[in-house]
């Protein structure tokens, strides 16, 4: 199975806790204003990428990483090719981060199983379309106020969102 890819970062400290390595994927309908990553909102931007290259590329990082970060464009439009992906890394012991456009509640209202699915392999999740005007006061990890950096495990047992603690 292959994946749309924008880029790649081996390892970074700004997309989520502690090293990571970052997966851009392509493709996003939000259309924030703003935003900062606007060549990667084409869903033909980049290259398709065997799921097994990324992953061996992930490994070469361990155990320097502590997990993987899905960023973008927006991951959840890819959602098919990224359960796979997530589901490896999960069986590499890493934590699991996603950037999404879309809101917690929006994701789990949603008939596309494929979306709902990927949560269930996700640890945290920055919720929401980024906001050029509320970028003051933005949580840390996230880029507008709006958005909310999630527990998604917690949230989905609990049945109500509960926010990521450090
Ligand atoms: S969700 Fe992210 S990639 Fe998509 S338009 Fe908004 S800021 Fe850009």
């Amino acid at each position: 199975m292959k994946l749309q890819v924008a880029g790649f970062l081996d390892n970074s400290m700004v997309n989520g806790k502690g090293l990571r390595s970052v997966i851009f994927v392509s493709g996003c309908n939000h259309n924030c204003e703003g935003c900062h990553n606007k060549e990667m909102q084409a869903f033909d931007y980049g290259d398709k990428v065997e799921i097994n290259e990324i992953m061996d590329r992930i490994k070469h990082n361990i155990p320097l990483i502590k997990g993987v970060t899905f960023s973008g464009g927006e991951p959840f439009e890819q959602a098919k090719a990224l359960i796979f992906l997530a589901q490896n890394i999960k069986e590499q012991g890493l934590s699991l981060w996603c950037y999404t456009g879309y809101t917690f509640d929006k994701m789990l209202g949603s008939k596309d199983n494929d979306k709902l699915e990927l949560l269930k392999y996700v640890d945290v999740i920055v919720d929401g379309r980024f906001e050029k005007n509320l970028t003051e006061n933005a949580p840390k990890y996230a880029g507008s106020s709006n958005q909310r950096v999630i527990n998604v495990q917690k949230s989905l047992k609990s049945g109500k969102i509960i926010e990521f603690n450090e």
